[in-house]
């Protein structure tokens, strides 16, 4: 025991500098599961062998291995669906209403320039991949600055991005444009980031209303022929359906059904407020679907019937929506609202065995952002996006069933280590390779900018919003009338 604990305190961010890494982990997370007694090999940023411990170092005589004791080795998880530029207003939203959009989001992100814009996207990837991401999709921002801050921001920290670029032409964002101006510039962001390393172009449109059937359908299309993501959410809030229906007498999955804007390149954020026809529809046209269940707790109308588009064989990966960056407590959320809105009712205690939020958070999800084959498993030629989990803490010990437990006992402070393409980005929470500490300073300075920002808060804060109560609750004094003795 005292030798373990030798080795691992003698554990350095140093000790992964060099250029070929062979680890030797406690445990790996494969695909059928946690083995012992495995080793990677990793070279040019990707996962070169996996292989039984023995035969790797006999087979690379030349390397050090590097052991790794109480340490499981499991690959970075996916968040399928964020907004990274939304950082700076993160607890604006808490107890609003729906639609939080219109009021905060809109004009929080319309007044950001380009430095806000990067100093915002820069403390969201931070927080991803200190919440053990290491890959997030951007639906886009609302801001009219340029998406390359975000770029910037993902490169800086090693965050892996999938970058929407919106192509609204019905307004919900800041700047208006024509089709074909807006077009130019989705296809630009499409060969924008050719032969970039973190970061995937991906057209998007806030939500169905915010675009034309012309720009829907060609955006949709543009990023089919690009073999990238069309992002969009649908289906979320009552009062959008129901917009829907006014306008169009069709609900917004339905419309976007109708013009053949679904499709296996499309991936529908929320999808929580569905028909068993609409599910059709997304089984019909192998569309994938983001699943967020802390934005359903936080802001939402429903929840998505993530075991039914489970069982239907709808690709799915588990988002944040910009929630809350933490990849363990997400996959918590995603078995928890599942059990709560659909497991008690029918008396299924299994709710996706564990092991569905793992897969969903991991290999599913890069499935549904377009990275498959790339990211979101540890095999030979897939990016080394991965994570040291320190498996020697009191709530995994015994251990019994490791997936179980890391959907319901880990947590983000077991991070030993966050790496993307190989390289150390995170050592114990913290960057490695820049100062952390100095960005959170910068931004408690820059985010002064969010007063001047028109946003309309519906909910006090707590503590107005219980003195505010309390002066509701307080028994008034009762009126003595005159001369009145009972
Ligand atoms: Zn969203």
């Amino acid at each position: 025991m005292a030798m373990f604990h030798a080795a691992y305190s003698s554990l350095t961010p140093d000790a992964f500098a060099a250029e070929r890494l062979l680890l030797l982990p406690e445990e790996v997370l494969l695909s059928d599961g946690c083995h012992s007694g495995k080793a990677v090999l990793i070279a040019d940023g990707r996962f070169q062998e996996v292989d039984d411990a023995e035969s790797l170092i006999q087979r690379h005589p030349d390397l050090s291995p590097i052991t790794l004791p109480d340490q499981l080795l499991m690959p970075g998880f996916i968040d399928t669906h964020h907004h990274l530029t939304q950082s700076l207003g993160k607890s604006l939203v808490c107890g609003e209403p729906s639609e939080i959009f219109k009021r905060i989001w809109v004009p929080l992100e319309g007044s950001l320039d380009e430095e806000l814009l990067q100093l915002s996207a820069k403390l969201a990837a931070l927080e991803a991949l200190r919440g053990g991401f290491t890959t997030a999709v951007d639906a886009g921002t609302r801001s009219a600055a340029d998406t390359a801050s975000i770029a910037l921001a993902a490169e800086e920290t090693g965050l892996r991005c999938v970058l929407g670029f919106i192509c609204n032409d019905q307004g919900g964002t800041t700047g208006k444009q024509d089709v074909k101006q807006i077009l130019n510039r989705a296809e630009h962001h499409l060969i924008r980031w050719e032969g970039n390393k973190l970061i995937k172009p991906s057209l998007a449109i806030s939500i169905p209303e915010a675009a034309s059937d012309t720009m829907l359908h060609a955006t949709s299309a543009l990023c089919a022929e690009a073999g990238t993501i069309f992002q969009t959410h649908v289906n979320e809030h009552l009062q959008a359906v129901e917009r829907s229906l006014v306008a169009r007498r069709q609900r917004p999955l339905e419309h976007l059904y109708s013009i053949g804007a679904l499709g296996p390149q499309t991936l529908i954020a929320h999808a929580t407020l569905v028909t068993p026809d609409e599910l059709n529809m997304l089984r019909d046209t192998d569309t994938a679907v983001a699943f967020n269940p802390v934005a359903s707790a936080w802001k939402g109308n429903a929840v998505a019937p993530a075991l039914q588009m489970a069982a239907l064989g709808i690709r799915f990966g588990l988002g944040t929506d910009g929630t809350r960056s933490d990849a363990f407590r997400l996959m918590d959320a995603a078995e928890t609202s599942q059990r709560l809105a659909f497991g008690l009712s029918t008396g299924d205690s299994s709710c996706g065995g564990g092991w569905r939020w793992l897969e969903h958070a991991s290999r599913s999800a890069a499935d549904a952002a377009g990275l498959k084959g790339l990211t979101g498993e540890i095999a030979p030629g897939m990016a080394a996006d991965f994570l040291l989990v320190d498996l020697a803490v009191p709530e995994m010990t015994p251990t019994w069933d490791r997936i179980w437990e890391l959907v319901r006992y880990a947590n983000r402070d077991q991070l030993t280590a966050v790496f993307t393409n190989g390289r150390l980005r995170l050592w114990q929470g913290w960057p490695v390779e820049w100062d952390g500490r100095a960005l959170l300073r910068n931004i408690r300075e820059a985010a002064v900018a969010v007063h001047q920002a028109p946003i309309y808060r519906v909910h006090p804060t707590a503590t107005q919003h219980r003195a505010q109560y309390r002066e509701a609750t307080t028994p008034q004094p009762t009126l003595s009338i005159e001369g009145y003795n009972p």
